[in-house]
């Protein structure tokens, strides 16, 4: 098997190579090529850790295994970071270990590209002002491959933690473009593609502040509970997503479903707008891509930076 470890990921895995992958998986996903296991998460009772397993197999690509981590809130004293995942692949025509390979940036990177293959597809035209709600590690992740998906000018943020809008307003500065703290009245009504990344557990983006046509990415609700966006905005919003059950379970469609406002059936896996089986945006005022993160995602980064460790000899071969 190969090992490609966590160290090695930054010089290999490009955004456009995650971009790239993240796009044909979702594809694959809606051609009923490649689905998704079902997710396994549980708070172990040990060090508030949450742990678990998000796998799938992809019959296009031939991509089957699992990404197996989760987070660990006290890992400062260790000297980690909170997320730990490491993605396992396997040989789908034997049952082999293939690869073991660092999964931490991947996730990261993976995550941004899922939101800027939403802002490729289903952006209005000409879109021009991005709109940043969030200020945590994964915005600037959001923040650099949306700038490689659409033509923006400038960059409106806000983050219920105002201290910590110098990531945004650094990552704005890397890119090239300005950027500029504003309240979410400005942001809904100026930017025409808005990224939410928070843990929040109450709407921050409320009906009343988007005026449209805007393509809206939420990216941060992941679990049950969590909340960004306000149903009434959902309800009156076209609606995709990554994989349906899941936006309408744990993803930030669960409140607008909870409430009856929306149906499974009115979400649409973004995959077929990729492979052209629907129109995506068409004449909607507000699109909303609700990104929750499947394992198939994790699987294809993984095997796009195993390829390209094993061609720049950064893979390690070892017998199992
Ligand atoms: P982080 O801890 O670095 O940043 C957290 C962000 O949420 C900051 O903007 C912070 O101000 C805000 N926040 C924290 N507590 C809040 C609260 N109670 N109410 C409102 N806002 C709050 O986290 P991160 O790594 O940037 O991740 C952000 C979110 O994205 C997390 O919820 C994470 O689980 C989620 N996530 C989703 C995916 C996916 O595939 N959909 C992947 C990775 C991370």
């Amino acid at each position: 098997m190969w090992v490609v470890p966590e160290k090695e990921i930054a010089g290999l895995m490009t955004a456009e190579a995650a971009f790239d992958a993240v796009e044909s998986v979702f594809a694959a996903m809606a051609d009923g090529k490649a689905y998704n296991f079902p997710v396994v998460r549980e708070a172990i009772g040990h060090e508030d850790a949450l742990y678990g397993f998000k796998g799938g197999f992809d019959g296009a690509a031939l991509n089957m295994g699992l990404k197996a981590g989760g987070y660990w809130p006290n890992n400062q004293k260790h000297g980690l970071i909170n997320h730990q995942s490491t993605v396992f692949l396997f040989d789908p025509d034997t049952g082999r270990v293939s690869a073991a390979v660092g999964g931490n940036l991947l996730t990261a990177l993976r995550t941004a590209a899922a939101s800027s293959v939403s802002i490729k597809h289903l952006a209005p035209k000409d879109a021009k002002v991005l709109g940043m709600i969030g200020a945590g590690h994964q915005s600037a992740f959001q923040m650099r491959a949306a700038s490689k998906a659409g033509k923006f000018e400038r960059v409106l943020g806000w983050n219920p933690h105002p201290d910590m809008l110098g990531r945004l307003e650094e990552t704005a500065a890397e890119i090239g473009l300005p950027f500029e703290a504003v309240d979410l009245d400005r942001l809904g009504s100026e930017a025409d593609v808005i990224i939410s990344i928070t843990s929040a557990f109450e709407p921050l983006l409320k009906d009343g502040h988007v005026k449209g046509p805007t393509h809206i990415a939420a990216m941060g609700t992941d679990t049950k509970g969590k909340q960004e966006l306000d149903p009434a905005l959902v309800a009156r919003a076209r609606l995709f997503t990554d994989e349906v059950a899941q936006s309408t379970s744990i993803g930030e469609f669960q409140h607008a479903a909870g409430q009856g406002l929306i149906k499974d059936a009115d979400v649409t896996p973004i995959g077929k707008v990729i492979t052209g089986a629907h129109e995506g945006r068409g004449d909607a005022e507000v699109t909303i891509f609700d990104g929750t993160g499947v394992g198939l995602q994790d699987l294809a980064v993984a095997a796009a930076v195993v390829d390209l460790a094993r061609d720049q000899g950064k893979a390690v071969e070892v017998e199992i």
